[in-house]
């Protein structure tokens, strides 16, 4: 026969010291053995390997207390590892072998692991598996040691929780509870986007406003400076043909200058050395003049001397003769000789006076004749030839030094002309020199002015707060611009509108980039966020209509089969369970979960789903107000009624049950061993006990022992050794 529970094996669990190996291959199993002797210890390890965390559920102070603390004869141990075996054939665990292995270990530090089928693995991954396969440690698939009234004596929440555990609604209430979990994380992570938000929002628009300003300041700085080009380059362009426009004569006006100043130069010097030779004329002019006077004068007294020795010569000649004249022919002769001398005197004429004396000289030899003695006579005629000679020659220095006075005269006359003209030309160059002066000067006003000009454009420039270079690289392109003054107002008006900005710190622009990143990630995770919980509020919306819907529907069945039951354990009666009005109170915390689980929304399925379940008695003979006034077997029955109803609508794979017989009187105990073996086709059952009566339905016993060294022992009972019911 096939059955669910395989193998479980203890090793340093508990009172089981070594390692013990518990074989299942029946559906009821029996485990049997004296007070003490650790057979609940097995219940315990059912319960621990399917990963009860509460040491209390565990019947310990902590979890420590697992491990085998040691007896006077047994040292302890360092770890406790119980493994579970399952049949897989159904696919139960979502791995593909037929049997699967799932291991818990502990050691003394506290160190715990979950193996399923080898591998580890997390506790919170484990207990969907589980809830899957039906299978849960506490409710009423594993009722403990006293705990048989466990339905009755639970709340009414407790009691669905049990209900929907066998039903496997469990699995859903755990999504469900993960769902929930996953919802307040994100509603509480957008709850942190949003203040994130919300405190990023204003000063963001503090920074938006900032970079508006820089983007409309750069806007206007650019536009500023576009038109500062344009106007500056005409202004520039305008200076510098201006500029040319000076630069071209001055430098016109320089070559003339300096033409002008040689040519005066070259007069003056022509004038001075003019001058100068002038200023030699006179000497020479005076030296030539002595030299004529001298001369005249030399030649003159030659004239006399040798008039005087012609006369003497006639006188002599005339001696010589004798007087053959009258007197009254000298007197007549002297006369006319006298008048001529006059004449030529009064002419003032000397080669013609010369020419009249040497006339008068043969007439008066010619009147007196020639009578001297032939040496004396001689001698006169040498020198008279001698003196001629010398007059002579007297005669034509006199007229080359004429020649040259009137050459000198006529040279000075001639210098005095150029020099005049000289001094005229040297006049207008000079004349021509003061006008150049003069536009130069105008020149070198106009390129002052020019500088100054310049140095204006340049200061309005710097003003700008552009460098000087800027200026000078503008590119000047042949454009329409409008008119300079209109440029100018407008580059007046952007630039207030500039200050009327002010200066914008560049690293808030930065920051405004960098919180609208932060900003736009916000709001995308905001959307995340709110995608994923409107995801998670379908899916729980989902969950809780399925385990409303399932509950409700397997509510009906178990709810008659418990009347069944109730009425077969106490002859008769009635019994119902019934939904509770909305709870409000909290749900107990579930294994894997961190948060307790309460019913937070009271509308109408909420209230269902949170709705516990109450039990209403019509017990026989009796009238019972409330539970707590059922004695304790009733109590059990009640619960087993419970059980059984539950288990016949949705088996579980298999039950654990401590001793949940001990209250029954013979009578229920039987009844109870025959429900068992009815359920044990449906259902596994490990059953301990003390009783006889179940006993004999276990298909296996397990007999327990205790012997002096503290350690459980395991031994296989064959039914007749059973002890009777102590
Ligand atoms: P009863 O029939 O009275 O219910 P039982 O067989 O169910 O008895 P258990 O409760 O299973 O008995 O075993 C209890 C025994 O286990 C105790 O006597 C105790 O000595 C032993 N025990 C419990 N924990 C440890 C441990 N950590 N180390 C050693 N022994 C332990
Ligand atoms: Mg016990």
């Amino acid at each position: 026969m096939r059955t669910f529970l395989k193998k479980l094996e203890l090793q340093g669990f508990k009172s089981f010291a070594g390692k013990t190996v518990f074989e299942f291959p029946e559906r009821i199993v029996g485990i049997v053995g004296p007070n003490g002797s650790g057979k609940s210890n097995i219940i315990d390890a059912l319960r621990w390997v399917l990963g009860e965390r509460e040491a209390k559920q565990l019947r310990g102070d902590t979890l420590g207390t697992l491990i085998f603390s040691g007896t006077p004869k047994r040292a302890p141990v360092g770890f406790a590892k119980v493994t579970l075996s399952f049949d897989n054939a159904e696919k139960l665990f979502p791995v593909e072998t037929g049997e699967v292995e799932l291991s818990r270990r502990i050691d003394r530090s506290g160190t715990s692991q979950f193996l399923l089928h080898g591998s580890e693995m997390r506790l919170k991954d484990l207990v969907p598996l589980l809830a899957r396969a039906k299978l849960g440690t506490r409710g009423i698939t594993m009722i403990g040691q006293g705990q048989g009234d466990l339905f009755v004596g639970s709340s009414p929440y407790e009691r669905r929780m049990m209900m929907e555990e066998v039903l496997g609604l469990r699995e859903f209430r755990l999504k469900k509870n993960e769902a929930e979990r996953k919802l307040e994380t994100s509603e509480s992570n957008m709850e942190k986007a949003r203040s994130l938000l919300e405190e990023l929002t204003p000063h963001l628009r503090f920074l938006r406003r900032q970079r508006t300003r820089w983007e409309k300041r750069s806007d206007l700085e650019n536009e500023l400076r576009e038109l500062e080009n344009a106007y500056f380059s005409v202004r520039l362009e305008a200076l510098r043909a201006e500029e040319r426009k000076t630069a071209q004569p001055s430098s016109d006006l320089a070559k003339r200058q300096k033409a002008c100043e040689e040519s005066v130069r070259a007069l003056e010097e022509k004038i001075r050395l003019l001058n100068a030779s002038e200023e030699a004329q006179p000497s020479r002019l005076k030296i030539i003049r002595e030299e004529i006077q001298r001369k005249r004068m030399e030649a003159n007294a030659l004239e006399r001397d040798l008039a005087r020795l012609e006369a003497k010569i006639e006188f002599a000649r005339q001696q010589a003769v004798g007087v053959e004249r009258s007197g009254k022919e000298m007197a007549e002769k002297l006369t006319a000789l006298s008048q001529e001398m006059e004449q030529a005197l009064a002419i003032g004429e000397i080669g013609m006076m010369r020419e009249k004396i040497r006339e008068w000289a043969q007439s008066i030899r010619a009147f007196f004749g020639k009578n001297e003695s032939s040496r004396g006579a001689d001698d006169n005629d040498a020198e008279r030839k001698k003196m001629a000679d010398r007059i002579h020659a007297l005669d034509a220095e006199l007229k080359t030094l004429a020649t040259e006075e009137e050459a000198i005269i006529r040279g000075s006359q001639e210098k005095n002309k150029e020099f005049r003209s000289r001094i005229e030309e040297l006049e207008q160059q000079k004349n021509a020199l003061r006008d150049i002066d003069r536009a130069m000067q105008e020149s070198r006003f106009a390129a002052e002015k020019m500088r100054l000009q310049r140095a204006e454009l340049e200061r309005e420039w710097q003003n700008t707060g552009r460098p000087l270079k800027e200026l000078e690289e503008l590119n000047i392109e042949q454009r329409e611009t409008e008119h300079s003054d209109d440029a100018l107002r407008k580059i007046v008006r952007l630039r207030s509108e500039l200050a009327a900005i002010g200066e914008i710190d560049e690293s808030l622009v930065r920051e405004a980039e960098e919180s609208e990143e932060r900003h736009a990630f916000l709001t995308r995770e905001l959307e995340d966020l709110a995608k994923a919980s409107h995801d998670l509020r379908n899916l729980i919306r989902d969950l809780d209509r399925r385990i409303n819907t399932e509950f409700k529907e397997a509510f009906r069945s178990i709810n008659h089969e418990f009347n069944n039951f109730f009425r077969l354990m106490f002859g008769g009666g009635k019994a119902g369970l019934k939904l509770q009005k909305p709870v409000t109170s909290p749900m107990p915390a579930r294994e894997g979960e961190e948060v307790d689980a309460e019913p937070q929304k009271i509308d109408e399925e909420q209230a269902e789903l949170a709705a516990g379940i109450e039990i209403d008695l019509n017990v026989p003979r009796k009238k019972i107000g409330n539970l707590e006034m059922l004695s304790g077997g009733e109590k059990s029955l009640v619960s087993l009624a419970a059980l059984f109803a539950l288990i016949s609508v949705s088996p579980p794979p298999f039950l654990v049950l401590d001793e949940i017989d001990a209250p029954l009187d013979e009578e229920n105990a039987r009844r109870f061993t025959e429900l068992i073996k009815e359920f044990a086709k449906t259902t596994q059952f490990i059953i301990v006990t003390h009783n006889r009566i179940t006993m004999e339905s276990a298909d296996i016993l397990y007999g327990i022992t205790m012997g002096d060294d503290g350690v459980s022992k395991v031994l296989s009972l064959k039914l007749e050794d059973m002890p009777a019911k102590n």
